[in-house]
């Protein structure tokens, strides 16, 4: 909060998902606002799915600035609200809305701030050979954005059955005329489509806290060529990540793409600059308590 003290004119905006027990984004918000002197106020609501639409109600009737939108909630919001942003319905997602005058606006910050962690890292991506893991909400987001900046993409999936993979490489197809290949994940596939790959991205929710021991690549196949990006944020160094680093690998940590789309959304919300050194520094010290 900007001011420690909450006023009539204090804005408020927060998080719907369920659980959110342990989100970092009230950290970094708030934190954030107070470095800018905002009378601003992040706060998390737990809403179970079946309440999904009384809270929407409830938070646009209140007047609320904005809020992020978590698992389970990512998809369902959407005929809830007033207009979305192109890149979120061609997403099919929303991790962020903004209230404009009463209008709720769904915006989709996860892609975008998966571009911003890579570039503010120096990796370019057009014409890159990218291999992602992941066809779930968060893979969707990233594979638009590194359609429309050229990458060439290769999406590995598991239950190929289920065709969320295929799903998505035909939207790819058709948004943006690029053909994305499309395999089952396993260890014969990821061989085969690393051998050309220069980057590789973790969409995927294996080597997540508590599975920390999973990894969805063999470290065999990892080589030190390969820009390693996984997505997964806690813990902040996951499986992947150890050994993509001990082949020699570039790697980016879910940490970036979390502060850059919380970074995103505040920026939407406020009209300000974020100032997001401080919001991955205040994300990092939210995530160490959980991982001690
Ligand atoms: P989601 O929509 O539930 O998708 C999960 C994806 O993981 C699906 O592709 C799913 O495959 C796959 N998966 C799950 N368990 C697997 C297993 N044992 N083996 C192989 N694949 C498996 O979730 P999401 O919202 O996309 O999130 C995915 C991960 O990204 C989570 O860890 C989340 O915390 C993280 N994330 C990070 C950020 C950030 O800012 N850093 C932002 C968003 C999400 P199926 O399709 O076969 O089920």
């Amino acid at each position: 909060m900007g001011s420690s003290i909450i006023t009539g004119k204090t804005r408020i905006c927060g998080l719907i998902g369920d659980p959110v027990e342990h989100t970092v984004s009230p950290a970094m918000h708030n934190a954030a606002f107070k470095k800018l002197g905002l009378d601003f106020l992040y706060l998390p609501f737990r809403v179970k799915p079946e309440a999904l639409g009384e809270a929407v109600a409830g938070l646009r009737a209140l007047n609320i600035i904005g809020f992020n939108v978590t698992i389970p909630h990512k998809v369902a919001v959407i005929p809830l609200l007033d207009s979305l942003d192109p890149l979120a319905e061609k997403i099919g997602a929303v991790n962020t809305v903004v209230n404009k005058d009463g209008e709720l606006r769904g915006d989709n910050t996860d892609g975008p701030g998966f571009l911003q962690a890579l570039l503010g890292r120096g990796v370019e991506v057009g014409g890159k050979n990218t291999v992602l893991l992941g066809a779930g909400g968060a893979a969707r987001a990233i594979a638009y954005i590194l359609a429309e900046e050229g990458a060439n993409l290769t999406i590995l999936n598991r239950q190929l059955e289920i065709d969320q993979a295929e799903a998505l490489a035909r939207d790819i197809a058709e948004d943006f005329r690029q053909a994305a290949g499309v395999m089952e994940l396993g260890d014969e596939n990821l061989k085969k489509a690393l051998e050309k790959a220069d980057m590789l991205v973790n969409a995927t929710s294996v080597g997540m806290s508590p599975e920390r021991d999973a990894t969805p690549v063999p470290a065999h196949l990892l080589k030190s060529a390969l820009v390693v990006f996984d997505i997964v944020y806690h813990p902040m160094k996951t499986r992947l990540l150890k050994e993509a680093e001990a082949a020699g690998a570039r790697t980016i940590n879910g940490v970036d793409m979390l502060a850059w789309q919380g970074a995103l959304a505040f920026e939407k919300w406020t009209g300000q600059k974020a100032p997001l050194d401080l919001m991955r520094k205040e994300a990092m010290k939210a995530l160490q308590k959980h991982e001690d």
